[in-house]
Order: C-alpha cells, then structure tokens, then sequence
C-alpha cells in the first residue's frame, strides 16, 4: 500500500500513520519529496482497510497495490491450473470443454434424450438443474434428489460428468455421491457459509460469477473456496446486471483475459444465461471460445417449447451441433482443441 501525505502534513501526523501501519503489521518505507511524503507499507496482510489509514489526518491518498486474495491469484500458480474433473476430462488444459444439457432435469425421457444428443456432437459433460433458485416462488423450482439421479444416469449411459447447481450447505453430502462438479449459481456467490462448507470437499466447484458482481469480489468468492482446501474451482462468467435491458444480462467477455491475468484458475462461460436468447447465444459462445474461455456451459433441449424453465435461451439440437462444427474451427486458431 503507498499513502500519499498531504502538502503540510505535519511531522506528528506523519508519525502517527507510520505508527498505525507498524501496529497492522506493515513496514513501512518513508520518501521525503518536494511537497508530498511518500509512505510505502509493505507486508503479507491481506485483511486490511485502506479507510482505516485514509481517514487520519494528513493523509490525502491511500492506494493498495497487492490484491486482497492470495490463494486465486496468478502469482500464486503462474503455471495456471487445470481441473481434473473425471473420466481424464481437464478443465484449464488445451482443449476446450462443452457442458450443455437443459436448464433443469424435467423426467427420465427429457434427460436421456439430451444427453445423448450433446455427447453425440462433443460434450463432454452434462448440464442440469435440480434445485433451482428462481426468482420467482411460482416458477418450476425442480425436482430435487429425483431429478439428480435421473441425470447421474442419463450420464452414465452417454459417458458423461454432471455439473448441477447446490444451493444449501444441508446438501453437500447428498449431492458428492451424484455429481462431478457443483455448480454455485450465481445468486449464491456470496453464501459463505455454502462456499465454506464446500471448501471442505475435494470435487470440482464452477463458481459462477455473481448478478452484479465485480471480478474482485468473484475472486474473493473462489478464495473461500481454496482456504478451505479445495483448489478445483473453475470460474464462470454469467452475463451481470447493467442498464441494459435487450439481453437478459450483460455477458461480460473481457472477464476473460481480465481473470487470465489476476488468476490461475480456469474460466468457463455460460451465454446462455447471459444473452438469455437463443438467437444470441451461438455468437456469444463463438466469441468467447476465440476470447480464450477454458469451457463453455451452454443449455440446450430437445423440445425447448415445452421447456419447464428457461426454454427461450435453449438451443435446438440442431443449433447445438452447428455450434460444434463451427466451434472446431475456430478453436484451432487459438492454439486449442474442442470435442
Ligand atoms: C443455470 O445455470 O441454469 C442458472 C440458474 O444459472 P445462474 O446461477 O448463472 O443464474
Ligand atoms: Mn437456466
């Protein structure tokens, strides 16, 4: 952290911030300038306000230089880091891994027929809600532990993994035995206590990028996660919420390269949920695959007019396989590979 004294910061001023930052912990290096004293604190705390030094007379600016995570940030794995979710499927490694299946599991018929669909044309794993977090209470809220084991077979039979959403910490056991990757969806970004209790396991996590939240705090969400001990996270950008109202949300690619830069782990996109219409969602998921996404998760259905939720932004099957073909030609142009 650097603290910019005022001009005429008196020597009992500058004393004093020197005295706050020895007792949080910091060094501090003192540069005497023209007009402004220069403090410069450095240290491995990772917990401090920078209000708490802005806020005491003299001071004119406090600016922080190092993130507030430590675990997801990139110095901490310069390398990257490639999720081993099951079957030899890595997330983060050269090729680019497809999650599709529906919004939600509806029956047996539903799941079995998609599953065999997207893996016929690349996925690798299947998508699908079971508890579902709808806006509103009237909506379809899914089918629960019913629904999770008819997409663990549905799974099975297509040799597929299965990423499905958790919303409470009460279901982590239940859903370990089912699953290959928990899904935190992205009202639940900042559930601590679920991202504490899931820290706790060894299974893949995709954390999905909050409704409108910033990329540090994203960040700050996945070190839960690892100070927990479970570095299996793979990051999802979602679409968030801005004034625009034409897409569902506002899918946020340059998330992309941005997460590339200030962490290790692997960046998955969900256009889906963030055009909200089917129409957009090919180009978007073209884009970010060009951008440098690690994965995508995209919904797709074999009837989405009988869809029970989010039938609008569910490609048809044919669509799905369309998107593959073009997929394997541009993926190649970025030094990756896709299914
Ligand atoms: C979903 O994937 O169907 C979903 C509900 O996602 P999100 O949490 O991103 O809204
Ligand atoms: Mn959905």
């Amino acid at each position: 952290m650097v603290v910019v004294m005022h001009e005429g910061a008196t020597e009992e001023q500058i004393q004093h911030v020197i005295e706050r930052l020895v007792g949080m912990g910091f060094g501090v290096h003192r540069s005497t300038g023209v007009r402004h004293t220069v403090l410069g604190a450095v240290g491995a705390r990772l917990d401090f306000d920078t209000r708490d030094i802005e806020l005491l007379e003299g001071v004119r600016e406090v600016v922080r230089i190092s993130a507030p995570y430590k675990l997801a940030s990139r110095s901490f794995r310069p390398e990257g880091t490639v999720v081993e979710v099951g079957r030899g499927v890595q997330v983060g490694g050269r090729e680019v891994i497809m999650m599709a299946g529906p919004c939600s599991v509806e029956n047996p018929e539903q799941i079995q027929a998609i599953a065999k669909l997207v893996r016929e044309h690349g996925a690798k794993v299947l998508r699908g809600g079971a508890f579902k977090p709808r806006t509103s209470p009237y909506s379809f809220q899914g089918l629960g532990p019913d629904g999770l084991k008819m997409m663990r077979e549905a799974a099975e039979a297509n040799s597929l993994l299965v990423v499905s959403e958790i919303v409470d910490h009460t279901q982590v056991q239940m859903m370990q035995e089912l699953v290959d990757i928990f899904q935190v969806g992205a009202r639940n970004m900042q559930n601590y206590v679920l991202l504490k209790e899931l820290g706790k396991t060894k299974k893949p996590i995709l954390l999905k990028r909050g409704l409108s939240a910033t990329i540090e705090e994203w960040l700050l969400s996945a070190e839960y996660l690892m100070q927990g001990g479970n570095y299996n996270v793979i990051l999802c950008e979602r679409g968030i919420r801005t004034f625009e109202t034409y897409t569902r949300n506002t899918l946020d690619l340059a998330a992309i390269p941005v997460v590339k830069k200030l962490s290790h782990l692997p960046v998955v996109v969900d256009p889906s949920q963030g055009t909200g219409r089917r129409d957009k969602v090919p180009p978007m998921a073209r884009a970010a695959v060009a951008a440098g996404a690690d994965g995508l998760l995209i919904e797709v259905h074999n009837e989405p007019e009988k869809a029970l939720s989010d039938g609008a932004q569910s490609l048809y099957p044919e669509q799905f396989a369309r998107l593959m073909q073009q997929l394997r030609i541009i993926a190649p142009a970025v030094e990756r590979t896709i299914g």
